[in-house]
Order: structure tokens, then C-alpha cells, then sequence
């Protein structure tokens, strides 16, 4: 036997339903029953269903208690949490699920998020959790979702619709490969704070951290300049110093990104391009946020061919047309200076086509 190490996630296969650890690569056919449920059909017969319901991302562990009691009282405890946080039930008995759906429905869960819908919104931790973040993760994203929540228990769209959010450049979440990205973006220099630089930084760890050079030391004063023509606002001074903070109610706002996709189906993966440069931060509930990705979403809905994802439909009818359609005004923040990057990058990791 292997020798145990405490490195390392445990191995996923111990934890599977014994209904796939049985059928295990042997499945005959997949198919969507309606929106939320899934059903998948074993060479032996076997059947397993896959309730998915969207949660609020951020859980309460009272929340996290009723979930998993609900699991144990319909499928053996056996739940999975998807990229883009939906919930699946893994259901091996069919007379299980429709109880369960009521359940959910009774308790306020949303059933959806499977096929041609919006599913759960990926996002990263916002002013709640991380130190460099331009706008709100969960309270811009639960502002969307409630905008969009018909598209998320029902198949009207053309095709998936795969929404995320980051709240800076770094981009913890998908946002360089989803339809639609709301990217948060400071607009502004740090400000230095040179007692706390001197108190709690070290210089050249923070010298070296800015990629373009904006930062140099100032011994004199023991501290530091920032050329702020050199700076593009990118938030890695203030990873490493708590002396140079970014966030700005005036500069921070988000961007819009549209027309990416992780899938291979027909066409290869593609990056999200710039749609809008600039939204300001408006909580609670960023109306401008919701009012340009509901437009975007329903400007594709209604042109899109069936099964055009975003991109591909933009793609189709030129990026002029996207523009003309949308209303949304073309400036000069959306031309690349990265000539050719995102033509050139390889997005697939198929070698033959
Ligand atoms: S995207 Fe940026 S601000 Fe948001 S969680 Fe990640 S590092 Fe923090
Ligand atoms: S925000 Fe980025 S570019 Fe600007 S000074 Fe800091 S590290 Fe340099």
C-alpha cells in the first residue's frame, strides 16, 4: 500500500455515490429532464439524477446544516458544489426527486442553472474578505442575478449563459473566459501613506512588485515615490505594503467583458473582450451594473441563432454590429494596444482539429 501523506486533497473517487462508482465510465446517455434536473443512464440501467439549485455563494452555516440535512434525507448525503457555487443533489433514486424539488421550492431554493439558462454567478471574495478588490463581489452579483433570475429556471436563451465577476485585475474569478464579466477597476494611483510604508514595509519587496516600474525608493524620507504616469492602477504595491492603498470611491468602478467561453464545442476556447470601460460603483444595488448586462443578455437572446454562445454570435455578426445593436457607445479604452495578443493566444489544448 501506499504510504499515507497529509499532502494533497483526498482522492475524489472515495467520496463518489456508489451509483457512479458502479458505472463508473461505463454510462450510456445523458440528457437534461427539465430546467435543474439532470439524468444520467448506465449501461446496467442505473439511473442518477442531478438536482442543481443556485446558492448565495456566501454561506451561513446554518445554511450549510440545512443543506446537508437535505441531502441526507433524499440522496445519502451525496452533494456537490459546481465552480460557479450551484448545489447538485446526486439522486440515485428517481421516486426522491420530485420530494426533494418541493422541498427546495418551499424553502426559497431556485431550481435551474442547467442548459440553455444563466447559471450560478462565479465571484470572487469584494469588500467582505480581500484587501485590493474595486467594487463589491457578492452584493453586485446578487444585484445581476436578481435582474436575470428568469433566465435561471427557464430555457429562453439561445444557449449557456456563463456570468462572472472579479473584483480587480487580479481576476480570482472567470472572468477572462465566461460570456458575460463584470471586472472591477481602480482608475487611480495608491496613496502613499509614508508612516505606515516606514512602520510595516519592506522597500524593496515593494519596489519590486510594481511591473512597471512606478515605484522607487526614497531614502531620504525612508519611504517612496510613485510615478503615477507609470501606474495602471494594477493593486500589487498594495499586496505587499499596506501603505499604498488604491481603493478610491471616485476611481473604483467595474468593467464589462463579453464573449468568452472555457467550452471546445465547435469553435476553440476564447478570452472575453472589453464591451464597457467604465461603470461607477453605485451599491446597493449598482443599477448601471444590471441595466448593461441584462441589455447585453437580451440583445443576444435576441439575435443569437440557437446554441450561438455570446462570442460566437458576436462573431457571426461583427463586433461594428455588437456595438450597434447594444447601444453601447465605442471609445477609444476599447481598442487593444496588446496588438494581436488575443488572436495569438492558444486558448485550446487540442493539438488536431
Ligand atoms: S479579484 Fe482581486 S480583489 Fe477580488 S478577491 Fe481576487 S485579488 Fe481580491
Ligand atoms: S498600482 Fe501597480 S502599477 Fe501602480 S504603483 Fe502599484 S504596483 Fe505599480
Amino acid at each position: 500500500m501506499a504510504a499515507r501523506t497529509d499532502f494533497g486533497p483526498p482522492d475524489f473517487r472515495t467520496m463518489l455515490p456508489p451509483v457512479i462508482q458502479k458505472n463508473y465510465g461505463q454510462w450510456r446517455y445523458h440528457g437534461r429532464v427539465e430546467p435543474g434536473l439532470l439524468k444520467n443512464v448506465g449501461e446496467s440501467g442505473d439511473e442518477l439524477y442531478t438536482v442543481r439549485v443556485g446558492s448565495e455563494r456566501l454561506l451561513s452555516t446554518d445554511r450549510l446544516r440545512e443543506i446537508c440535512d437535505l441531502a441526507e434525507k433524499y440522496c445519502d448525503g451525496y452533494l456537490r458544489f459546481t465552480s460557479r457555487h450551484n448545489l447538485e443533489f446526486l439522486v440515485s433514486d428517481g421516486a426522491q426527486v420530485e420530494p426533494l424539488i418541493a422541498e427546495l421550492q418551499v424553502k426559497g431554493y431556485p431550481v435551474g442553472g442547467t442548459g440553455p439558462a444563466i447559471t450560478n454567478i462565479v465571484h470572487t471574495q469584494g469588500w467582505i474578505h480581500c484587501h485590493t478588490p474595486a467594487t463589491d463581489a457578492s452584493g453586485v452579483v446578487k444585484a445581476v442575478m436578481d435582474d436575470l433570475f428568469e433566465y435561471f429556471g427557464s430555457w429562453k436563451l439561445p444557449a449557456y449563459c456563463r456570468i462572472s465577476l472579479a473584483c480587480c485585475l487580479n481576476m480570482c474569478g472567470a472572468v477572462h473566459c465566461s460570456d458575460i464579466a463584470i471586472l472591477g477597476m481602480h482608475r487611480k494611483p495608491p496613496h502613499v501613506n509614508h508612516d505606515v510604508v516606514r512602520a510595516k514595509c519592506e522597500i524593496p519587496n515593494v519596489v519590486a512588485a510594481c511591473p512597471t516600474g512606478a515605484i522607487r525608493p526614497d531614502p531620504p524620507n525612508k519611504s517612496l515615490t510613485v510615478n503615477e504616469t507609470k501606474c495602471m492602477y494594477c493593486g500589487n504595491c498594495y499586496t505587499m505594503c499596506p501603505g499604498l492603498p488604491l481603493a478610491d470611491a471616485e476611481g473604483d468602478g467595474v468593467s464589462i467583458w463579453v464573449g468568452g467561453k472555457l467550452s471546445s464545442a465547435r469553435t476553440p476556447p476564447t478570452m472575453s473582450r472589453l464591451a464597457i470601460p467604465y461603470l461607477p460603483n453605485n451599491p446597493p444595488r449598482w443599477p448601471e451594473v444590471t441595466d448593461a448586462v441584462k441589455n447585453i443578455v437580451e440583445t443576444w437572446a435576441e439575435h443569437a441563432r440557437k446554441h450561438e454562445r455570446m462570442g460566437e454570435w458576436i462573431e457571426r455578426v461583427g463586433w461594428d454590429r455588437f456595438f450597434e445593436l447594444t447601444h453601447i457607445p465605442f471609445t477609444e479604452q476599447h481598442i487593444d494596444d496588446f496588438t494581436l495578443a488575443t488572436e495569438t493566444y492558444r486558448t485550446t489544448p487540442a493539438f488536431r482539429w
